[in-house]
């Protein structure tokens, strides 16, 4: 009877674990005990520890690579050979994280720690669980000879964060045979627990399209004491606001009216009300007013642009003669960057405010909510978290995810790593990850690989 208690009380403790979890235990620990933030440029000893570990379980060599275009920024990708009925499977998750100052911090950022229910350390959510995940699921199935249809392939790449090293873009461009796949998992969804409940499993299928235009205008100039009537600074300012106060549509695509749909019966009050309003009826206007004046929710909801720079004048006793701001679009993936720059020049409206494009816009489709692809989303979320739905989202921010699918490959966010709403540390101070989310999380990947691959 003691014993049989003692046996619990260690597993809650995490003394206890099964092997696969103790695997994956260690390989989190490997990671974050690595400082992989850019400043560090210490992102291929984690390629590195993690070949070995594949080596050492049997993987052959020719299946894995340690590659990069800087060889303290390699990338890892290793290959799980299948039957080859089936296109192969990416699993994707970034080494580097965002730097953190041990000053910042009450802890050491780049020493795990298990305290008090939680794996904390830089990189513990973002993003070494997921793959410390993929690497530890991966030997798993090799030491129970799963075969699955096709291979599965798993990318640990560097500068998601920061820094010029994107492993992502590298292998697109440099050994696209090595990653190519029917379909991709990468980060970018997480469960989320809300009042202490599990109210909702993220997965990202979409994101905006960053694009960035500059107004500008141009004066003469001359001396301050006798003023003009034009200036640059006033002709700019008029044009941010003008800019400030337009509002570009409301428009739902698949992925947002599934989300809306889908967050709206997990809420309550009036912003719950007005999702479920408008993805029975999008252009229901008292629905998008309330869903407008949320920041989040008018980002899922249409096109932004906002002014982020300003740069104006050359001297406190001279007339302005260039003035110019940078305003950042993110643009709904339905949307074409050229119409919004035109709508741009239309609300800005004076001939003296120059409105060009300063970024080439990269365009990736939406991947696609498939019944398949869904159906076993659901399936393996109901099986380890019965009733907790499952709700797609569209990012407002990038991803790695677009590299991907710009070539072609549908990618999903998704870790079913559950954290609460209101203690998100990701990119903060004492990240963290509590013990049970991290394992749980584990064992939804290992079944969902198996569930899509089999
Ligand atoms: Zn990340």
């Amino acid at each position: 009877m003691w014993l049989l208690l003692l046996g619990v009380f260690a597993a809650r403790a995490g003394l206890c674990l099964e092997p696969a979890e103790q695997l994956a235990r260690d390989i989190l620990e490997q990671l974050v005990d690595v400082n992989t933030a850019d400043s560090a440029a210490n992102v291929t000893a984690a390629s590195e520890a993690m070949a070995k570990r594949l080596r050492d379980a049997g993987f052959p060599d020719a299946d894995i690579h340690v590659d990069g275009d800087d060889p303290r920024f390699k990338n890892l990708v290793v290959r799980y050979r299948g039957s080859d009925t089936a296109k192969p499977m990416l699993l994707v998750a970034h080494l580097d994280v965002v730097e953190a100052l041990r000053s910042d911090w009450s802890l050491d950022p780049f020493h795990f720690l298990e305290k008090d229910g939680y794996f904390y350390g830089r990189g513990t959510v973002d993003d070494k669980a997921e793959a410390a995940c993929w690497i530890a699921n991966l030997i798993r199935y090799k030491q129970e000879g799963f075969v699955p249809s096709g291979d599965i392939i798993v990318a640990l790449t560097s500068g998601e964060e920061s820094g010029e090293h994107n492993g992502v873009e590298w292998l697109v461009r440099n050994h696209r045979d090595w990653i190519d796949a029917g379909l991709a998992l990468n980060e970018g969804g997480d469960g989320a627990i809300r009042n202490g409940q599990k109210v909702a499993n993220y997965v990202q299928a979409s994101e905006k399209i960053y694009y960035s235009v500059e107004l500008k205008a141009t004066n003469p100039g001359g001396h301050s004491s006798v003023p003009r009537n034009d200036n640059a600074i006033y002709e700019l300012a008029g044009a941010l606001l003008r800019v400030s106060r337009h509002q570009f549509p409301a428009e739902l695509n698949p992925v947002t009216q599934t989300y809306f749909e889908r967050t709206g019966k997990i809420g309550k009050g009036k912003i719950a009300a007005a999702m479920r309003k408008i993805a029975k009826h999008p252009h229901n206007r008292r629905a998008i007013k309330t869903l407008s004046a949320d920041a989040h929710e008018n980002a899922m909801l249409r096109t932004t642009c906002v002014a982020t720079r300003l740069a104006a004048g050359h001297a406190d006793n001279a007339l302005p003669q260039t003035a110019t701001a940078l305003v950042n679009c993110r643009i709904l993936p339905e949307d074409k960057p050229d119409e919004v720059l035109r709508s741009l020049r239309e609300v800005v409206n004076d001939p003296k405010v120059e409105v060009t494009a300063v970024t080439k816009p990269r365009i990736a489709p939406a991947s696609p909510l498939t019944p398949e692809f869904m159906q076993a989303v659901e399936q393996t979320t109901n099986e380890i978290w019965p009733g907790v739905p499952v709700i797609p989202t569209m990012s407002t921010g990038a991803t790695d995810g677009r590299a991907l699918r710009e070539i072609g490959i549908p990618c999903y966010g998704l870790s079913g790593f559950f954290l609460d709403e209101d203690d998100n540390r990701e990119h903060g101070r004492d990240e963290r990850i509590p013990v049970q989310s991290f394992f749980d999380g584990q064992k939804f990947l290992y079944l969902l690989v198996k569930r899509l691959s089999s």
